[in-house]
């Protein structure tokens, strides 16, 4: 099954660098916080690498 991107609304701090590296995949919600609109918009290495280790804060998962 297909890993799916997943954020942490909690946790996320809004700073922009998951929706600006991606914004095939995510997208701020209407709380400004991002979410995971199109978890098939990039690869998976892609995703791990631009979003996933780049959140400063790491809040974004892999949901299997
Ligand atoms: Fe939120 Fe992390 Fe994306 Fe920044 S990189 S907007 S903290 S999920």
């Amino acid at each position: 099954m297909a890993k799916i991107a997943w954020v942490d609304e909690d946790v996320c701090i809004s700073c922009g660098l998951c929706v600006n590296n991606l914004s095939g995949v995510f997208r701020f919600n209407d709380d400004g916080k991002a979410e995971c609109y199109n978890p098939e918009g990039a690869a998976e290495d892609e995703i791990q690498r631009e979003a996933i280790d780049a959140c400063p804060v790491s809040c974004i998962h892999w949901k299997e």
